[in-house]
């Protein structure tokens, strides 16, 4: 009887698995021909300033639409495949051509300034060439390194100490903003991020939720907003949702506020016009825009 069980359950086990590797390679193949077709497509989440309630900066989020209003896959499912099979590495470089372009053309046009930041995996970052490649990018685009950021997470930077320190010693004298992202999520040591020559540090979301009903989650934002001030860096709480959060934020003094709460990711076209109506109003957009 246990025998037969055990061994029905191995059998759901590979088909599980084989429907997952299915799926996977599935979404491979479609994800590289998407990118051929320059069906992928980068969305904007407004990072609103915590006083003055204007967008100050923004972080690019790339999205792979179906072509009928949704969505194939979420960054949280492709990035990953891309990271495995390489694909990120062009991937990546045409999200910051694409955020470089649209960013210059923004301020062409005479939009409020604003810094976008850039997810950064760490296949692209330790690439030798890494940043020429930033580099490149901005001078294509004739956009001042100030208004372009990277969003490097713990393990990024952890990967390799001394390489990362003397990466983004490069990147700060070019002038662009340097941030680690989903801080708190990793094992980051004081002594590090004291090294590390950083502008922001992001508070991680599952933190940010937690805000008003874990008293751990409370502490734990507490004290990475205070680490930051007294690292002289600035904070990005991400993934806030309700006025407690955000209060209790405010209170903390954090500096800009990235959530659903204010604006979910937004296309270009309606991110510009988002930040060309001034100080956001609360309770959030009369319309749900975005994703
Ligand atoms: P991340 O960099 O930590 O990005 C923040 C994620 O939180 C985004 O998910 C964003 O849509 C989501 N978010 C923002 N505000 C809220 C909120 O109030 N509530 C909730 N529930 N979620 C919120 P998204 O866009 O699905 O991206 C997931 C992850 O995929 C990103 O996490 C990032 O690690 C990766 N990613 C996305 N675009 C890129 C890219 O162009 N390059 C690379 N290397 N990674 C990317
Ligand atoms: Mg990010
Ligand atoms: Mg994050
Ligand atoms: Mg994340």
């Amino acid at each position: 009887r246990a025998k037969e069980l055990g061994r029905g359950q191995h059998h759901f086990f590979d088909a599980a698995l084989k429907t997952r590797a299915v799926r996977k390679l599935g979404l491979d193949v479609q994800l590289r021909r998407a990118f051929e077709r320059g069906e992928l497509e980068v969305y904007y989440q407004p990072q609103v300033d915590i006083d003055s309630r204007r967008i100050l900066a923004a972080e690019a989020l790339l999205r792979w639409p179906d072509g009928e209003g949704r969505f194939v896959a979420s960054p949280g499912e492709f990035i990953p495949l891309a990271e495995e099979t390489g694909l990120i590495l062009p991937l990546g470089d045409w999200v910051m051509e694409t955020v470089c372009a649209q960013v210059g053309a923004w301020l062409a046009q005479g939009a409020s300034p604003v810094t976008v930041s850039v997810n950064v995996s760490s296949l692209q970052f330790r690439r030798s060439d890494f940043v020429d490649r930033v580099g490149a990018a901005l001078d294509r685009s004739g956009l001042n390194a100030c208004h372009m950021g990277l969003e490097l997470t713990e393990s990024v930077l952890l990967d390799d100490v001394d390489l990362a320190i003397g990466r983004m010693e490069q990147l700060k004298e070019m002038g662009v903003q340097l941030m680690i992202d989903d801080f708190g999520t990793g094992y980051s040591s004081l002594a590090y991020l004291r090294r590390f020559p950083l502008d922001y540090l992001k508070v991680a979301q599952e933190f940010v939720a937690g805000l008003e009903t874990n008293r751990h989650d409370a502490m734990i934002v507490g004290a990475v907003i205070a680490l930051s001030k007294s690292l002289g860096l600035k904070i990005i709480a991400e993934g806030v949702e309700t006025a407690g959060q955000l209060a209790y934020l405010t209170e903390r003094r954090c500096d800009l506020i990235q959530g659903f709460y204010f604006a979910r990711p937004l296309r270009a076209g309606d991110f510009v016009s988002l930040l060309e109506r001034g100080p956001i109003q609360t309770p959030a957009l009369p319309v749900r825009l975005g994703v």
